[in-house]
């Protein structure tokens, strides 16, 4: 695939996006060109499919529909601002969309699979105080064109358009970038259903994990809607610390939090869901919190995550000694719950967890007289 037209197309241009469109959405856009059902299953193939951003090598399209396809839309991904490629291989992309605003996405790969982390909005509203993004004030969602457009521009990178031989290089999804994916919650129900749809980019709610801080009230409609894998950002297990942790535990307590937990749509033995627990240095990571971690999630289908925290400029806390984060697993192990403690991955690039942050604001701040 080459030529992919990038979203911040020129202000000129008064064509618009295809990417990101439902299904039903991409069928009334066909139905206003006067086009029969059976084009918007061709088209589909083509953009989601094959990737194909040049609508003139549509072929199984007639040569009318390709140029009122030229003329009136794009098939546009973000722009890539900068790659950066970690010493372990992790790939970060600084991503670029049509108004200026940009947002980082990691490429994670691993032996026999690798995982895309997206970021759903620029920056956070929410302030826990060891993550890097939320020292960035929100600037605003992002719409469904651009977090697919995200997984795109990946698979762009990575040349795996079609049906690759030999398995993919990018076969897991996990909605842990910029932001907190249920306070955008319809945008990214949108995008993860264009991704799932197993015409395109087909990967299947199986394969993709979100990320939440614990908006309880969206937690049913991930499971009923979306059936994803569920990640909770749990790190502590008393509502005086997660407070300060989490600050929208406030909102939501753990007891609530809990409970929409236990309630998880399709959560069981076979699929669990997943507590992270970042590990920080004197604050939640004694023998005793991890005895009543074990002991909050007992009647839930739960695993771990333990994530060493991992620092960014000016944070004001440090991880956990080796020695604290084993003997913190191994209880969590002692009774009877997976616990891996999580390699960083990226962090000579800051691309670990929660070390994203669009440093494009950094860079305008620090350039007086930059537009
Ligand atoms: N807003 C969502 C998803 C994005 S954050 C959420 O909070 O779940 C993804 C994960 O990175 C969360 O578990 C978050 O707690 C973790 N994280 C944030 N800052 C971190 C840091 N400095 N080191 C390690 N993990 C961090
Ligand atoms: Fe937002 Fe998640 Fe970071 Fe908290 S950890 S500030 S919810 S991105």
């Amino acid at each position: 695939m080459s030529g992919a037209a990038p979203m911040d197309a020129p202000s000129t241009d008064r064509r618009t996006n295809l990417i990101g469109l439902s299904r039903d959405e991409l069928a009334g856009v066909m139905a206003g060109m006067g086009e029969k059902p059976f084009r918007v299953k061709q088209l589909w193939h083509w953009l989601y499919h094959r990737g194909e951003s040049d609508f003139a090598r549509m072929t199984t399209l007639g040569k009318p529909l390709r140029e009122k396809l030229a003329r009136r839309h794009a098939a546009a991904r973000p722009r890539v601002v900068r790659e950066q490629v970690s010493k372990d291989s992790s790939r970060k992309w600084l991503f670029g969309f049509a108004d200026g605003n940009e947002a980082e996405c990691v490429f994670i790969p691993e032996e026999d699979r690798g995982a895309l982390c997206i970021s759903t909005q620029v920056g956070c509203t929410l302030t826990c105080p060891f993550c890097h993004t939320g020292t960035q004030r929100l600037v605003r969602n992002l719409e469904a064109g651009e977090i697919v457009g995200q997984v795109m521009a990946a698979r762009d990178a990575l040349a795996e358009w079609g049906t690759p031989a030999g398995g993919r290089l990018m076969s897991n999804i996990v909605v842990m970038g910029m932001g907190e994916p249920l306070l955008n919650y319809d945008q990214v129900a949108k995008a993860l259903t264009v991704i799932m749809d197993g015409d395109g980019i087909a990967i299947s709610k199986r394969r993709i994990t979100l990320s939440t801080s614990g908006i309880v009230p969206m937690i049913p409609r991930v499971g009923r809607e979306l059936g994803v894998n569920l990640a909770v950002s749990l790190h502590a297990t008393t509502d005086e610390l997660r407070d300060h942790l989490v600050p929208i535990n406030r909102k939501y307590p753990l007891a609530e939090l809990m409970q929409a937990c236990r309630d998880y749509p399709g959560a069981n033995n076979a699929r669990r869901i997943t507590f992270e627990y970042i590990l920080l240095k004197g604050v939640n990571d004694s023998p005793e919190q991890a005895r009543d971690l074990a002991r909050l999630v007992r009647d839930v289908p739960a695993k771990f995550n333990l994530i060493p925290f991992n620092p960014w400029p000016g944070a004001p806390y440090a991880c956990s000694s080796p020695r604290a984060m084993k003997r913190f697993a191994q209880i969590l192990n002692d009774a009877g719950y997976s616990a891996p403690i999580r390699v960083p991955r990226g962090r000579d690039i800051m691309a670990a967890c929660g070390q994203l942050k669009s440093d494009s604001l950094h860079r305008r701040a620090r350039a007086p007289g930059a537009v």
